[in-house]
């Protein structure tokens, strides 16, 4: 069925070839297929839409059962524990601990467990452990299932022989939220599988900051492309039915404003302005709670001076009030400890305590202990928080339980274990690896190789699973060699199997070590072409933070020596934020970033080298220059003369958005149904984009955006639509785009929409044209409307 919202939207595109799909829709009553939904908008439009609300019966049973229950009990629904409390034994070796499990579960009516005990387990063992937990949850009075959570941040990266996906920053780059939401639903269902009925995952945070070390778990710079790929993944998730048994429920996480640590590292503080952190930072959240998701993360730092798990007014006045959230909140790890020893915002846990539940925390991974049962009985006992509020957060938790149908099955189909990591699954993850590669210099077209070229391979990430998957992979930093497939080629393997013996492989340097660079010069010399893969190891959190952008000296050492020899040098990036490289960027002929792309990866990026795919990522953010450099591409217009301001200091190694294929795109006939817009009015444009090269290839339809004068200094430019097409050499297609008065506001400095009179230009590919929006009479943009979910 089309949604009278979706009808109503589709019904006003007015030219280009969606219209007639458009009307498809309409007349044949049918959803948009995949490939429309490329169109950020439509996508946008269909998924955020989601009429998941609890039924009548779901909402009395919770009743009932809220008022059969003692305060004790209730309590332990609000608690989350690592996995750890309950089990004795190591890495695979782990197994429940029968007085531990009976102690939290019987005893303190432990309603929630979580992670991993250091290791990835097989989906069997998840399901007996977990079978363990919910057999004891069955023995207790009330029966209430338990509700394990799981970081599935790419794939379902703690259950082992999974089908592991790029990271975030990678699924960005593909710019398809299709993909996004293919992957997602695959992960969701190898976690299912497992037993395990949620997920903390999408990463909502916006990464502004590249220095921060979790930037490759977010999808980027830009709040649109981050907002459309998180409802992607969010939808791909949860599906249209929670409790299917190849769905999960959905975590967003970290409301809100993480990201942006001033120092650039992990769990420092950020100075957002409200109006900054609203236009900028909670949209992703914002659009994630329309598309259904059932519940989410806290910020696990602080914002203004306020720790995220203190923060009422975010937590219960916006995210409640405004957004209409109606799923449960999760502390982060220890983060209301935290709130004593780190913040200091408490004198004690029993304060902190206080002051997290009464600010909207609903469930508390506390995770090691009992502290937080103990010190919570006390605080209601003496009034200090009202059994309402307890109600309020146990009825939420309650509700999601029912939804996800584990009243009715805490496990899943035994069945499904078989469906982890099928081929079918793997083709996708390498699709999403494809599509993720992003061409960012080929000069004089150096690329792509032919196989008859004598290769030498050369750098630290060349032969390394774990760069090519970051953190979350099998263990939390992603660190452990021995528990990587061994069937998974890496880079070096993967071109190895298309050139064979046309190829030498020299390490060169470690990430920070040099190790024969001298002999990388060699056999370099003896070589056509060299290779030379350099980035990050894996880490993630704290353990990944950096004093220096830079890459180091041993791999830029083992570039610029390659790049002397004056053969071709082709540089492969595989790393989870822009290192920079500017010292061998010239010397380089190609350059290809690889992001973090999974277990598929090695195969993706030779199936580029040797033109076996044709690449078509963007960058999601700006690659910086120097150290120094750091700006994102949405920035004010510096003018030169009037402030003084050196423009080339700002100047990008690579743009936002740049990604380079294999064949060339043409862009003509930008068209705007009208020039004069009124205030509450909207424009549509179209735009003819042309394979004019000699092979088909993907192409990102990148709309930006810019109001050229505003009571706000405003942005240069930014994205308000994409598209990702598919043209065969020589085909056209016209692409069309809805702009909306939404679109066309900011948040002022009331903090609400701002929408202002005045010329607005709009750019597609190398076109521009502008219209204006006329005075007259304002209308509340949408995204000030509250979005409710149930
Ligand atoms: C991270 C979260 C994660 C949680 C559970 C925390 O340290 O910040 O992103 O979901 O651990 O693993």
């Amino acid at each position: 069925m089309i949604t009278p919202v979706l009808a109503g939207f589709l019904c006003v595109q007015s030219f280009g070839l969606p219209i007639q799909r458009a009307e498809a829709f309409i007349q044949d009553n049918r959803e948009p297929q995949a490939d429309d939904l490329r169109n950020s908008d439509l996508f946008l439009q269909q998924a955020t839409h989601v009429s998941a609300k609890p039924t009548r019966d779901q909402k009395l049973r919770v009743e009932a059962l809220l008022t059969r229950m003692t305060l004790e009990e209730k309590i332990g629904q609000m608690t989350n524990l690592v996995i750890n409390t309950i089990t004795t034994g190591r890495d695979q070796d782990i197994r429940i601990d029968p007085a531990k499990l009976e102690k939290a579960i019987l005893k303190y009516g432990v309603g929630s467990f979580q992670n991993v005990n250091n290791q990835a387990l097989p989906a069997e063992k998840w399901r007996e452990i977990i079978g363990q937990i919910q057999e004891a949850t069955q023995r207790t009075r009330l029966r209430i299932p338990n509700i394990y959570g799981i970081d599935s941040i790419h794939g379902a990266n703690y259950v082992r022989s999974s089908t592991l996906f790029p990271q975030e920053l990678g699924m960005a780059a593909t710019w398809n939220p299709v993909l996004m939401q293919r992957a997602a639903e695959i992960a969701a269902a190898e976690t299912r599988a497992a037993g395990i009925p949620w997920s903390f995952s999408p990463v909502l945070d916006v990464g502004r900051q590249p220095l921060w070390p979790r930037l490759w778990e977010t999808f980027g710079e830009d709040t649109y492309l981050a907002q459309v790929m998180g409802v992607a993944f969010v939808r791909g998730l949860e599906g249209d039915d929670v409790s299917s048994p190849t769905h999960v429920a959905a975590c967003l996480k970290h409301y809100v404003g993480y990201s942006f640590p001033l120092s650039g590292r992990d769990r420092t503080p950020a100075w957002i302005p409200e109006n900054y952190l609203r236009e900028y930072f909670l949209p992703t959240f914002t659009a994630a709670v329309r598309a259904g998701a059932h519940t989410i993360m806290v910020n696990s730092a602080e914002v203004n001076g306020v720790p995220g798990h203190i923060n009422r007014y975010l937590l219960t006045d916006v995210l409640r009030g405004e957004l209409g959230f109606q799923g449960f909140v999760v502390s982060d790890y220890e983060d209301v400890k935290k709130l004593v020893n780190q913040w200091h915002v408490a004198a004690d846990e029993k304060e902190a305590t206080r002051l997290a539940v009464m600010a909207g925390i609903d469930m508390n991974m506390t995770p090691h202990d009992f502290t937080f049962n103990e010190n919570l009985l006390s605080l209601v006992k003496e009034g200090k928080v009202p059994m309402s509020r307890i109600d309020e957060a146990v009825r939420r938790i309650l509700r999601v339980k029912f939804e996800l149908g584990l009243f009715e099955q805490p496990m899943p189909d035994a069945a499904l274990v078989s469906k982890i990591g099928t081929d079918e699954s793997r083709q996708v993850a390498l699709q999403a690896a494809r599509e993720s590669m992003t061409l960012l210099k080929n000069t004089k077209n150096l690329l792509p190789l032919s196989q008859d070229r004598k290769v030498l391979v050369t750098g630290p990430t060349a032969n390394s699973l774990l760069s090519l998957n970051n953190g979350w992979t099998y263990v939390w930093q992603g660190n452990n060699a021995d528990l990587y497939p061994k069937d998974r080629p890496t880079i070096l393997q993967a071109i190895e199997a298309k050139v064979g013996k046309n190829l030498t492989f020299v390490p060169g340097s470690t990430l920070d070590q040099e190790i024969n660079i001298d002999e990388a010069v060699r056999a370099a010399s003896n070589a056509d072409v060299a290779i030379v893969c350099l980035g990050e190891g894996a880490y993630t959190e704290t353990p990944g933070n950096l004093t220096d952008l830079t890459l180091s000296e041993a791999q830029l050492k083992l570039a610029d020596a390659i790049e002397a020899t004056g053969k071709p040098v082709v540089l492969v990036l595989v790393e989870g934020r822009p290192r920079v490289i500017n010292r061998v960027v010239d010397g380089a002929g190609a350059i290809l970033m690889a992001y973090n792309p999974g277990n598929e990866g090695g195969t993706a990026v030779a199936d580029v080298l040797f033109g076996e795919y044709n690449p078509g990522g963007r960058l999601p953010f700006t690659y910086p220059r120097t150290p120094n450099g750091l700006i994102t591409y949405d920035h004010k217009l510096f003018e030169t003369e009037a402030t003084g301001f050196d423009n080339a200091t700002f100047r990008p190694q690579f743009e936002f958005g740049h990604g380079l294929s294999y064949t060339t795109f043409n862009y003509t006939n930008l068209r705007l149904d009208r020039k004069q817009v009124p205030m509450n009015g909207q424009v549509n444009l179209s735009v003819t984009v042309t394979n004019s090269g000699q092979r088909g290839g993907k192409e990102v339809v990148l709309l930006y955006v810019r109001e050229r004068v505003a009571s706000l200094t405003p942005a240069g430019k930014r994205v308000k639509r994409f598209a990702k097409i598919y043209l065969e050499a020589g085909q056209s297609r016209d692409i069309a785009f809805t702009l909306r008065p939404d679109d066309l506001s900011f948040i002022g400095t009331d903090n609400k929409p701002t929408l202002e009179a005045g010329d607005f230009d709009v750019m597609v590919g190398s076109l521009t044209d502008s219209f204006s929006l006329q005075p007259g009479q304002k209308q509340i943009p949408s995204r000030m409307r509250k979005g409710s979910r149930k």
